[in-house]
């Protein structure tokens, strides 16, 4: 839990109780089967359709699309799960208007895309309401043994696969319970009802995974060590550390990471019960930074304030999300970067911002210019970093990360890697998905080899 001690202006409970269900209750409600069959209806099933190109897992969109239009949901989802066995959370959780819905030629036609990820979520989710298991069946035991380090979406989507193709796994995880970013690290709004842990029984259900939790990598297992036991490896470790400011005052209360405070509202039993400030700063422009500001606006801060030391079409958080923000009540200020954290009493009162401007070759100048924003909570979110403990004396790294191939292998012969701890990850759920996709076939072609 993220120690928050009682600032000058922070309590628990600024809303009335029944405001929290309200404003935490599902983003994208499911689609009535009747809107579904419009809305699949709206499809002109293309030939070679470009929202499937754009889709970084590969589904066969017109055909899931199809299959719901012809009253067939179940099948639409076998045809999702094929590529992405997360695919309900990915229905939740994918930036589609940067991704499919953004080349669908309805948008490109009339600017109202064919709604994709809905109708991905109205699938998965009648399978998913009746079925506990997979519609997959393993294959006779390989006799292999696969080490799989980190339950995230990349390591659920590699250990299943390895699962299909008979192979045991087991499954490393470092916290008490599996899902990764889909359990911890997400706005709460975007999956409500526990869904990142009936996702997880969902994909386990394959068997041939045993899931071991409080494992951490550097702490109580080591590389060198699972690769003395098992036939390959794959590391999916996410990102454990997290970016600093760099400023005095950094570690006096009310200065915390976003990540963590995230963490907190997703396993909040009760969310009247979180500690929330009147004046919130936001220092990123990420989907980390839109997620906390949101979800503090929603329990009930008065002025919830991004800064972004960039132009706003330089934020890494989608157009989605920052009209998200916009609509939910968080200020958007540009242009501007941390200069003090002003305490009173050990505690956060304010924050002086400098001004920035950017320079034609792309550099970030401060101009001298500074204001002051009130602040009694301050949330970092300027990226986080790989915990390199035990990684590098044996592993390739670039630039703070794994260095993996096309297949996704390391530079070491036997362990692969994938999700936003290697080089070039997107930290996007559905590319871990597809980074595990792709792993567990090369370490299935390397051990039948
Ligand atoms: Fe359907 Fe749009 Fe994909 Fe075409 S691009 S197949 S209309 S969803």
């Amino acid at each position: 839990m993220t120690q928050t001690k009682a600032g000058p202006d922070i309590a628990a409970g600024r809303l009335p109780e029944d405001a929290y269900s309200e404003n935490f209750s599902d983003l994208h409600p499911l689609l009535e089967q009747h809107e579904a069959q419009v809305e699949a209806d709206r499809c002109y099933f293309c030939y070679d359709a470009p929202c499937m190109q754009a889709c970084p897992t590969s589904i066969d969109i017109p055909q899931f699309i199809r299959q719901i239009s012809t009253g067939n949901p179940d099948g639409s989802a076998k045809t999702i799960f094929e590529q992405n066995i997360l695919g309900g959370m990915c229905a939740r959780v994918c930036p589609t208007e940067t991704l499919c819905e953004e080349v669908c030629v309805r948008e490109v036609a009339e600017g109202k895309p064919v709604k994709i990820g809905q109708l991905q979520r109205y699938a998965t989710d009648h399978y998913m309401s009746g079925h506990d298991e997979t519609p997959f069946s393993r294959a006779a035991a390989s006799g292999k043994k696969v080490a799989v380090v980190g339950a995230g979406p990349a390591g659920l989507s590699c250990a299943h696969r390895l699962a299909v193709h008979g192979h045991e796994v087991t499954l490393f995880d470092a916290r008490d319970k599996a899902g990764g970013l889909n359990e911890f690290g997400i706005a709460s709004y975007k999956s409500v009802e526990n869904f990142a842990q009936r996702e997880v029984d969902f994909v386990l259900s394959i068997g041939g995974i045993e899931l071991k939790t409080g494992m951490r990598l550097g702490d109580n297992i080591d590389l060198a060590e699972l690769r003395a036991t098992f036939d390959a490896v794959f590391l999916s470790i996410g990102l454990g550390g997290v970016n600093a400011l760099n400023k005095e005052n950094e570690s006096h209360n009310g200065v915390l990471n976003a990540v963590d405070y995230i963490s907190d509202i997703r396993q909040a039993d009760e969310l009247s019960q979180l500690p929330v400030g009147r004046n919130i700063v936001v220092i990123g422009g990420g989907m980390t930074a839109v997620d906390i500001a949101v979800q503090k606006k929603l329990l009930g801060a008065d002025d919830v304030t991004i800064v972004y030391r960039r132009e706003q079409d330089r934020m890494n958080a989608s157009k989605f999300e920052q009209e998200l923000a916009q609509t939910t009540g968080v200020k958007i200020l540009t242009n501007a970067q941390p200069h003090a954290l002003v305490t009173e009493n050990g505690h956060i009162s304010s924050i002086e911002l400098e001004r920035t401007v950017s320079l034609a070759d792309g550099t970030l100048n401060g101009t001298g210019e500074i204001l002051s924003l009130p602040a009694d909570m301050v949330f970092k979110a300027v990226g986080q970093t790989l915990v390199r403990d035990d990684l590098d004396a044996t592993i390739a790294l670039e630039k703070g990360r794994i260095v993996v191939d096309a297949d996704r292998k390391t530079s070491l012969d036997d362990v692969w890697a994938g999700g936003d701890c290697v080089l070039g990850g997107e930290d996007l759920t559905v590319t871990a998905v597809e980074d595990g996709k792709i792993a567990a076939e090369s370490i299935n072609a390397a051990l039948n080899a």
